[in-house]
């Protein structure tokens, strides 16, 4: 029964109309369906081009308003059920066909979501969200820091690309965070990095964990507040920036943000 654009049923997808919404979730135990539900109104323009016909061209991006039946609610609810799957190592990103999402998101992107988080080795993304090709427009930099290239990035993944969620994540053992705390002189431009995380030091003193979650609400402030563009879509409902800390022994995504650690409505 499995289709959308598992490994398993491909032969099934390319049968189905790209109307059938219904063929996804009636019938379905409500655990399977919600995520393929999720999948397909998140990509609907990759999917309307995945389960055409053979033959059928791909939907042009000025066709589709994918990520316009998407709530940023259902987007935050999408990230932390693909971390819960994450933390207890039952992934499904791993069961979806690579060669067909390669093929279907080669001229068009819509992710759901977008995360600036640091360039930390241990801070697997997609992994940590159980996502794949397509699904989270990321932009990592040492320390999770938001500067004018880093806004213009995420401009662009929520005006243009449609994100509906942007979460600032730190993590962990920063090393960002620990060499700003120390303030020790380091090789090449290392420190330009310093004065970036210096306001979470002011606000949360020399513990890296208070520093390195003060730091995530900071920058994600500094995205709400900088960006005409993002604050434009949060006036609108259309979007929401979350902070968020990565426990890099646990896997766990904890929000920050007081009304966000909590499980929300898929419909809300
Ligand atoms: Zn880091």
């Amino acid at each position: 029964m499995a289709h959308f654009y598992s490994k398993d049923d491909t032969h099934q997808a390319e049968q189905t109309s790209p109307d059938s919404d219904s063929a996804v979730t009636s019938g379905s135990p409500p655990g399977l369906s919600r995520r393929r539900k999720f999948l397909e109104m998140a990509v609907r323009g990759v999917a309307g081009g995945l389960i055409a016909p053979a033959g059928m061209e791909l939907l042009s991006p000025s066709s589709v308003q994918a990520q316009t039946v998407i709530s940023p609610k259902m987007a935050l609810k999408e990230l932390r059920r693909g971390n819960k799957r994450f933390v207890a190592v039952r992934m499904k990103s791993f069961d979806l066909d690579l060669a067909i999402l390669r093929n279907h998101t080669s001229e068009l992107q819509q992710p759901f979501a977008a995360v600036l988080s640091c360039a930390d080795s241990r801070v697997p993304v997609e992994l940590v969200f159980d996502q794949s090709i397509g699904q989270i427009f990321v932009t990592r930099v040492a320390g999770n820091v938001v500067t004018s290239e880093i806004i213009a990035s995420l401009e662009y993944g929520v005006a243009v690309l449609g994100a509906k969620v942007i979460v600032v994540m730190g993590h962990g053992s920063c090393g960002a965070v620990d060499a700003a705390i120390l303030g020790k002189e380091a090789p090449g431009q290392i420190s330009a990095l310093y004065p970036h995380i210096q306001p979470a030091i002011d606000q949360a003193g020399p513990d890296p964990l208070a520093v390195t979650k003060a730091n995530a609400r900071l920058q994600a402030d500094l995205l709400r507040k900088a960006s005409t563009v993002i604050s434009g879509l949060l006036k609108e409902g259309k979007l929401l920036v979350l902070a968020a800390f990565y426990n890099i022994a646990s896997g766990e995504v904890t929000f920050l943000d007081p009304d966000t650690d909590q499980d929300t409505d898929m419909n809300g």
